[in-house]
């Protein structure tokens, strides 16, 4: 019992919770909504009374032509309520088949809004899968519709009670037991019926994993070299025959559950046909008119209470997901402090300063960073050298504050970069990352960052960061030009692009920003060496007077730096130009030496490319 209380409780709070967000985002819908409720709660009640109505006429020898407006009149009020309804349940879901639309943009913008270091968090990953949720299967409309007929079921068990009463409490007593009976067991079968769902979740994840590696050409290649077709075939079977069994509990439960139904509904009809039927044969104190005005009232209560009794299981079953997005929605970004702000000064020599600077990644035990300290002067030409996992990335992720300090602090010009306006800070970088990302709209577009600059303006600097990296005679072949869509989601003639020819749109992206540093991320090692030469030779040409900071471990480029970091473990290990370091036989002279080598010994072709 004080389960089913605390679920009620919670069941109101999500509602609460739901109705809220719903009016925050579209007055109109809930507006629809309660105009319903009214509307849906009277069309029962039109109904008992066209019943008691044309029986007493009946009973009682009226006049036909009085008999005829009354039930027309009755009819057609009831196909008028029944149009309004419809009416007002289309505009509903009209507004309602947008809430998904508008809910995600909430969950897109408050990630686009969310720290990185937060975004990087696996448990702020998982709430962020979580609160999508929300979006799958209509959740919404379910939970907002089942709102609508629990609060119109009461109200039309409240009408049909006080007429019930008026003909007999008793029998309002019994009824009551008996239809609650029912919906026990409804309310069981349908708590039975999701753990089953729960159950077989695993299996249909698996069963949608093949059907997954149906439509992928590459496992299909992967399975042919290696005979795996029948035993991949026999694993699916397998699966079939799992989630058989699933859908046969829900099958047997469901007739189960009917069968109660069944038996609740004729002993209901068996206590109140003998009962009326005494009362009006033997007692002869109930008329024939009050005998059938109960009986549709009783149709109407049994259904009244079934709806609140399965809305309030799909309230209870998708507030728990309403639960999930506003935990997601709640998270606090911590790396904006709007309290404390400096004007940043960029001055034409400028020196950032990592202090004893250590990070640890969230939920992380080891720091990427430790205890690191370093200064870096601009206008200068850096590399920064090491090992996967030395901490490069961290570094750069540090320094373009995407990051904060576990320990320590960076200083830019002698001030803490955290005392800096974020967005200020971070446009002093034009940052190409290994795992740079582009997006499926036209070749401008990623190149000007969807710029709002005057057209004009974006095509010249966009085909010039183009054709700087490269790209000027691919850009006229292609029948847009820049206007050319990337892959075909936006546009079946949209081109796809190599891994070489992707990355050099990117490193476009960064010249188009054209910031005072530059940082450039190791090319992916799926490029050919030969690109990755010629693409950081152009990268080189345009970066000339800049500060340019590249992050490698093939060092065909780190020859022309000014300085070259190495790290390891995410402490400096080596510090220097390319010359000191060769002097001092350590990581960078072996790693130098093995690729010389190595360059020398193969020669290398331009698949890639
Ligand atoms: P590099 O760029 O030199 O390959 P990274 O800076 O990417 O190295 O990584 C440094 C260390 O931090 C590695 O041990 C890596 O596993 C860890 N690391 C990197 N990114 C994450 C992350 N998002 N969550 C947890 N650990 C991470």
């Amino acid at each position: 019992m004080r389960k089913i209380f605390v679920n009620i409780i919670c069941n109101l709070s999500y509602t609460n919770k739901m109705l809220k967000l719903m009016w925050k985002n579209d007055k109109l819908y809930i507006i629809y909504l309660l105009l319903d409720i009214v509307v849906w709660s009277i069309v029962p009640f039109v109904n008992v009374y066209l019943v008691q109505e044309s029986i007493q006429m009946l009973e009682t020898g009226a006049n036909f032509q009085e008999y005829i407006p009354i039930i027309v009149g009755l009819i057609v009020g009831n196909l008028l309520l029944n149009y309004i309804h419809n009416y007002l349940n289309y505009k509903r879901d009209l507004h309602g088949s947008m809430i998904s639309v508008i809910l995600y943009k909430n969950i897109f913008v408050k990630t686009l809004n969310l720290d990185y270091e937060k975004i990087i968090d696996k448990n702020v990953q998982e709430m962020r899968e979580l609160s999508l949720r929300i979006i799958d299967n209509s959740r919404f409309s379910t939970m907002t519709v089942a709102f609508h007929n629990v609060v119109s079921s009461i109200i039309v068990i409240t009408g049909i009670s006080y007429l019930l009463a008026k003909i007999d409490f008793w029998i309002l007593f019994i009824v009551l037991i008996i239809v609650i009976v029912n919906s026990i067991s409804v309310m069981y079968r349908n708590k039975y019926e999701r753990k089953v769902n729960i159950d077989i979740n695993p299996i249909i994840k698996k069963i949608q994993y093949f059907m997954g590696i149906g439509s992928n050409y590459s496992y299909i290649k992967e399975m042919k070299l290696f005979s795996m077709n029948n035993n991949v075939i026999n694993e699916y079977v397998n699966l079939q025959k799992e989630m058989h069994k699933g859908v046969d509990k829900i099958r047997r439960l469901s007739l189960f559950g009917y069968t109660i139904s069944h038996i609740c509904q004729a002993i209901l009809n068996i206590v109140i046909y003998l009962y009326l039927g005494y009362r009006i044969l033997v007692n002869k104190d109930l008329s024939i008119a009050e005998f059938s005005v109960f009986l549709a009232a009783v149709v109407n209560f049994n259904g009244a209470i079934q709806s609140i009794v399965t809305s309030h299981l799909q309230i209870n079953n998708n507030g728990q997901y309403l639960k999930d997005y506003f935990e997601f929605m709640k998270i606090k970004n911590i790396v904006e402090d709007e309290s404390i702000k400096q004007d940043l000064i960029i001055k034409e020599q400028n020196i950032i300063e990592f202090k004893n600077v250590s990070y640890r990644y969230p939920n992380q035990e080891s720091y990427a960073i430790r205890n690191l300290s370093l200064k870096l002067n601009t206008g200068k030409k850096l590399a920064i050298v090491g090992e996967n996992g030395s901490g490069k990335t961290t570094l750069v992720m540090l320094l373009m504050r995407m990051i904060d300090p576990t320990e320590g602090e960076i200083l830019f010009n002698g001030i803490n970069i955290k005392y800096f306006k974020i967005d200020e800070y971070r446009k002093m970088f034009s940052t190409v990352f290994q795992d740079f990302k582009l997006f499926a709209f036209t070749i401008k577009d990623n190149v000007s960052a969807l710029s709002n600059e005057i057209q004009e303006t974006i095509d010249a600097k966009v085909n010039h960061a183009l054709s700087s990296i490269g790209l000027g005679e691919k850009m006229n072949s292609l029948s847009k030009g820049i206007n050319t869509y990337i892959e075909q989601i936006y546009d079946k003639e949209g081109v796809l692009l190599s891994g070489g020819e992707s990355q050099r749109v990117a490193i476009a992206r960064a010249l188009y920003k054209d910031s005072p540093i530059f940082i450039l991320d190791e090319p992916t090692a799926a490029l050919d060496p030969r690109v990755e030469y010629a693409i950081y030779s152009k990268f080189e040409e345009f970066t000339q007077n800049k500060t340019t900071l590249y992050i490698t471990h093939r060092l065909s480029s780190t020859r022309f730096c000014d300085e070259i970091v190495v790290l390891k473990n995410g402490k400096i290990t080596e510090l220097g130009s390319h010359k000191e370091l060769m002097k001092i036989n350590g990581y960078y002279s072996e790693l130098f030496n093995m690729q010389a080598q190595y360059y020398t010994e193969k020669s290398s072709g331009t698949k890639n490319e």
